[in-house]
Formats: structure tokens, C-alpha cells, sequence
């Protein structure tokens, strides 16, 4: 298929999971995808899997030079954005007890400031009539114990998404969120110190999804190429949740 034939991509957090299967999605579907992260070795097995198109910018989305770096590349590279998914996120889960400030920070300054600020600098290379894509969750609308500094950084996403919809109208930008439920991706594991305990985790959650399962990547990167093409062309400010039903029922 080719439903984003020429159109270039950039893709925060491209090394992994959600962000890694989209990567493989849109250069299958025609485009061409810079991808970024912080360890370069996955980078380089991202680049390995996806095989062609594919440009890696290793890269901190909390630091401002790291951002100014990966445009620069895009900028000499391609000149031009059509798609941007500012997908990069992390998640400690901790209880209100246990919170730090350095803990805050960190969250914050990942999930809030570093997609910020990934849209803002992303803005002067996008093309009129883009899409920006920015990964939310349904931690943003749910009470789930431990997730009070992860759920507030990803309602910060949400409302980011309204806001940016009036501010970018007339460039015929389209900014949406998508909040995927929990999926099977290496940040389960990060929430975890065993296998055992991460197994665990992940049979919680799906015992708590209708459908009775985790999620895909390529479930996630179905719902990200929707967004991204004109099949959503009218499409504009929403929440597209990603959850087996998880916060819909
Ligand atoms: P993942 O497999 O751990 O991927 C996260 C990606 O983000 C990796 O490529 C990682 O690479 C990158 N990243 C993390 N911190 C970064 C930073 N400071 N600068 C640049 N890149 C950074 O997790 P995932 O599940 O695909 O997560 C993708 C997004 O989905 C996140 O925003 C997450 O909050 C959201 N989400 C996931 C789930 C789920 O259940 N999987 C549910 C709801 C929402 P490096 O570590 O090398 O930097």
C-alpha cells in the first residue's frame, strides 16, 4: 500500500514498541521515517528491522540541543515535515508516599517538556496540511494506583492536542492524540524488577481490558497511520483510545 507515498515522518521514541512498529508501518506504506532515542544501540537494530528509508538520530527529547540536532538532520536530509509522532515517553510507577522531586522532574521533563518542545522546534519544517500525532494514554483519564505523575504528564498531552488544534488551524495542521491501553512493549518490563513480576503486571492489566488482552504494537500502529493519512482528513483535536475498552466501558 502506499498511503503515504513521499511524505516524510519523524518518530520520537522510534526504537521501540509503539514507536518502532509505526516506524516499519509508514515506511511500508510509502513514507520516509527519521526515528529517535536515547541508546543507539537499539537505534541501530530499529534501523536494521525497518531496512530502507530509515534515517536514526540518537537523541534526548528533554534536551533542547539533542531537538535542535534531529531538525537539523531532517532540515539538511529532506527539508520538510509532513508527519510528526512525538511518541517518546517513560513511566516509574510510584505511590504519592514514595514520590520525589527528581522523580517528578524526570517524568515531566520526558513526557511534558520533551514533547513540547519536540512539536514546537518540529513546526518551522512541517508542511501546511501535516499531522502531528502525540502519544497520550488512558492513564490520562483513569484512577490506576501508582500512576499519579505518569497520568498527569499524559492529561498534559491531551489538553496540548486541544490547544494546538485552534493555534495550528491555518496552517491546516491536524494535531491528535492517541492513547493506547496497555500494550505489550519493553516498558511493561521497565515496571518491573523480575519476569516473574512483569508477567504479573501484564495479567492484571489484561484481566482489567474487556477484550481480555494487551495490546500489539502493530494494533497501536494501525490507529497511528490512520491518523497520519488522509484517511482522517477530517479528523482534528481528538483522543483516539487504543485500549481493548479498557477506559471506554
Ligand atoms: P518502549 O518500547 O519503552 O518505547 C519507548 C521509546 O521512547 C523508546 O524508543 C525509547 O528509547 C524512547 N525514549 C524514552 N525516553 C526518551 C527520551 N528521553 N528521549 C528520546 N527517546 C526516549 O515503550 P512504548 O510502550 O512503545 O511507549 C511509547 C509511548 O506509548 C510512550 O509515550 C508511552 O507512555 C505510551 N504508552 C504506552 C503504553 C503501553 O502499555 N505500552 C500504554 C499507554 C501509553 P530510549 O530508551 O533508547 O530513549
Amino acid at each position: 500500500m502506499n498511503r503515504l507515498k513521499g511524505k516524510i515522518a519523524v518518530i520520537t521514541g522510534g526504537s521501540s514498541g509503539i514507536g518502532l512498529a509505526t516506524a516499519q508501518r509508514f515506511v511500508n506504506e510509502g513514507a520516509y521515517v527519521f526515528i529517535t532515542g536515547r541508546r543507539q544501540a537499539e537505534l541501530d537494530k530499529a534501523v536494521a528491522l525497518i531496512g530502507q528509508n530509515v534515517t536514526a538520530v540518537q537523541g534526548d527529547v528533554s534536551s533542547q540541543e539533542d531537538l535542535d540536532r534531529l531538525y537539523a538532520v531532517v532540515q539538511t536530509e529532506k527539508g520538510a515535515i509532513d508527519i510528526l509522532f512525538a511518541n517518546s515517553g517513560i513511566v516509574d510507577s510510584i505511590g504519592i508516599d514514595e514520590i520525589s522531586a527528581e522523580h517528578y522532574d524526570k517524568t515531566f521533563d520526558v513526557n511534558v517538556k520533551g514533547l513540547l518542545f519536540t512539536v514546537q522546534k518540529a513546526l518551522p519544517l512541517m508542511r501546511n496540511g501535516g499531522s502531528i500525532i502525540l502519544t497520550a494514554s488512558i492513564a490520562s483519564t483513569k484512577g490506576i494506583p501508582g500512576y499519579s505523575t505518569y497520568s498527569a504528564t499524559k492529561a498534559a498531552v491531551r489538553s496540548f492536542a486541544r490547544t494546538w488544534t485552534l493555534e495550528l488551524k491555518d496552517r491546516g495542521i491536524r494535531v491528535n492524540t492517541l492513547s493506547p491501553g496497555p500494550v505489550d512493549t519493553p516498558i511493561m518490563e521497565s515496571q518491573a524488577s523480575t519476569r516473574a513480576e512483569a508477567d504479573q503486571l501484564k495479567a492484571r492489566f489484561a484481566q482489567a481490558i474487556p477484550l481480555g488482552r494487551l495490546g500489539r504494537p502493530d494494533e497501536l500502529a494501525s490507529a497511528a497511520l490512520f491518523l497520519a493519512s488522509d484517511e482522517s482528513s477530517f479528523v482534528a483535536g481528538i483522543d483516539l483510545c487504543v485500549d481493548g475498552g479498557m477506559a471506554q466501558v
